[in-house]
């Protein structure tokens, strides 16, 4: 499997070499861009929505391998002011210290999910990833159980901020995205498999009534005509993951809790 794609990534690239010449010309992000050639309609389920640009997604084993530089598709105060997509703080906004750094992400996702007998609450750091391949980060501002309340101020207009290794993340409902596209979008997928949704239904475009305390509830989708456990990005906490409902991958390819 992994020998076929890697062919039909030599055939790509040297496809868009041959005839394409300059790709992303118009992009201001292409710098930071990683050009992936694989085309993510191939790919299972939800795992088709994740964008192009700006992640690099194939399955190996049983599981989907989300490759991502971490970096945001939009502006914001936190690439620094030298940077062509930087943006002035928004009124009220307490900025912190950080720069958007770019990351080698390597999420491990369960290509089929399966429930867990125990959930198990979120560690800090990254517990999935945007299908733009920011990682999402839990409700939770630091150890012990700290409430973001105190974070929320530094998030830009987006609702993303750096940490201190310059990770940008998102704790809460990835805006640009919902903005650009629908409030019952996929916007990413858990650590351990199940999508996660906008916080509205993709049938009724209402919010959902029914969610679990970890944000979850199973039914029909667009991606999943047989149904799933999912997730919904929620106003108030857990705003998008309550803990994993299911048995969770790895990230780097390392014990997640390692990293
Ligand atoms: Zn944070
Ligand atoms: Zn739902």
């Amino acid at each position: 499997m992994k020998f076929k794609l890697s062919i039909k990534k030599t055939f790509f690239s040297l496809a868009i070499l041959i005839f394409m010449g300059c790709e992303d010309s118009n992009s201001s992000y292409s710098n930071n861009t990683i050009i992936d050639n694989l085309n993510h309609s191939d790919l299972p389920g939800g795992f088709s929505r994740f964008y192009e640009e700006y992640t690099d997604v194939y399955i190996s084993g049983d599981y989907v391998v989300v490759e991502s530089k971490g970096i945001p598709n939009h502006p914001s105060p936190y690439w620094g002011t030298s940077h062509p997509n930087y943006q002035n703080p928004h009124s009220g906004m307490i900025i912190n210290p950080n720069i958007i750094t770019e990351q080698n992400f390597k999420f491990y996702i369960p290509l089929i999910p399966s429930i867990s007998s125990n959930i198990s609450s979120t560690p800090l750091g990254p517990i999935g990833v945007s299908i733009s391949g920011v990682p999402l980060f839990n409700q939770y501002a630091g150890p012990n159980n700290q409430p973001l309340d105190s974070e929320i101020p530094s998030f830009d207009i987006y609702d993303g901020h750096p940490q201190q290794a310059g990770q940008y993340h998102y704790h809460l409902e990835p805006k640009y995205l919902t903005a650009n596209d629908s409030s019952t979008m996929l916007i990413g997928f858990s650590l351990d498999g199940y999508p996660i949704y906008g916080p509205k239904e993709q049938s009724t475009n209402q919010y959902p009534s029914n969610l679990d305390e970890l944000n979850g509830h199973t039914h029909a989708t667009n991606e999943y005509n047989d149904g799933t456990y999912h997730y919904h990005a929620t106003a108030d906490s857990p705003y998008l993951i309550g803990g994993f409902k299911g048995n969770y991958g790895s990230l780097n390819g390392g014990g997640y809790f390692t990293n």
